[in-house]
């Protein structure tokens, strides 16, 4: 491995400073559980890592009245250990529940897993139907994107050189509010997806006034289809919840590989999509 700089940055000025100084040959780093595994196979040509776990930015966990402040570097434990968090947030421990198992929860998060840009990450598209706003810091200051615009291809994102994230601001739900993500996967843990959607809805009553639905693992990037648009104005029933699960599955644009074949992808889509809208309805009647 060509030798590199460890760089324990203590604020978003001196990490941004040694990304900006290295260009491309630096890299930021949260919990390490991807960034590693990328070092050390030599996938990367690296001069820096700089370690943003130490930043308080970056750490930052804030439940408001209008708004959850989740830093780039949170780890996933400490979303499901919050009786608060994982009370507002069922969508959000969904994800951050199966990210590996209970040691890569440890140091992994929702951040890292955003920006390693994987199509079958299990957190981007549970923070995409939780409307997310990705807070990005850089050499000129910093910028804010929509979560479903920030994964531009495989392990590609909106991140340019010099930059980091260094928090996502997710809208506290209101009453009548409900998301669920769930994956398919051959086994029950540390696996990666072959398929996965997320959904959420917000009730009046039996009405549906929003619901977004994304899609992982069956496209370049996450996808936000157009069957959470489809529902709007309509009743929570069996039927339209069906009708919006085919427009999902439609929408998929899987690739076969050795972990599954496009027409299992795209079925698992429209599977999960009506079990992900089922279960965000029911916490949106739960949450009333
Ligand atoms: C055994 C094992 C099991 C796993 N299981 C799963 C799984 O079930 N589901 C799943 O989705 N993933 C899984 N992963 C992948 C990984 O753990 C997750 O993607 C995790 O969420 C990454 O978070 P992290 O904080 O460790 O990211 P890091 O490894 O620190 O970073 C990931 C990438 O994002 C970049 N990055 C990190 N932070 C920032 C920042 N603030 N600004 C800009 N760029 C940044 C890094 O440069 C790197 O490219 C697994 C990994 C392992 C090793």
């Amino acid at each position: 491995m060509h030798p590199f700089e460890y760089v324990r940055a203590k604020s978003v000025d001196e990490a941004v400073a040694a990304l900006a100084k290295h260009g491309e040959r630096a890299r930021p780093f949260a919990g390490g559980t991807d960034a590693l595994v990328m070092a050390r196979a030599g996938r990367w040509e690296l001069d820096a890592l700089v370690d943003i776990k130490h930043i308080p930015e970056t750490n930052i966990l804030e439940l408001g009245s209008s708004e959850f402040r989740h830093g780039a570097a949170v780890p996933c434990y400490k979303v499901y250990e919050s009786p608060e968090i994982s009370a507002a947030f069922p969508g959000l421990v969904d994800s951050a529940s199966i990210i590996g198992g209970i040691q890569i929860q440890s140091r992994a998060g929702l951040g890292g897993n955003l920006c390693n840009a994987s199509p079958s990450g299990d957190g981007i598209c549970a923070l995409i139907v939780h409307n997310t706003t990705c807070v990005i810091a850089g050499p000129n200051g910093k910028r804010e994107v929509a979560s479903e615009d920030f994964c531009t291809g495989p392990g590609r994102s909106v991140i340019g050189n010099g930059e980091m994230l260094v928090e996502l601001k997710i809208p506290t739900p209101k009453k009548g509010f409900g998301a669920a993500y769930q994956r398919f996967t051959p086994r029950n843990e540390m696996d990666i997806a072959v398929a996965g959607v997320a959904s959420s809805v917000q009730l009046d009553g039996n009405t549906i006034v929003s619901a977004r639905v994304a899609l992982a693992a069956v496209g370049p990037t996450p996808i936000l289809s157009t069957a959470g648009d489809s529902l709007a104005g309509k009743e929570a029933t069996a039927d339209n919840i069906s009708a919006a699960a085919q427009i999902a599955s439609s929408e998929a644009t899987p690739i076969s590989d050795m972990r599954g074949t496009a027409e299992q992808r795209t079925h698992l889509v429209g599977v999960l999509a009506r079990r992900t809208l089922e279960r965000a309805v029911e916490r949106a009647r739960e949450n009333n």
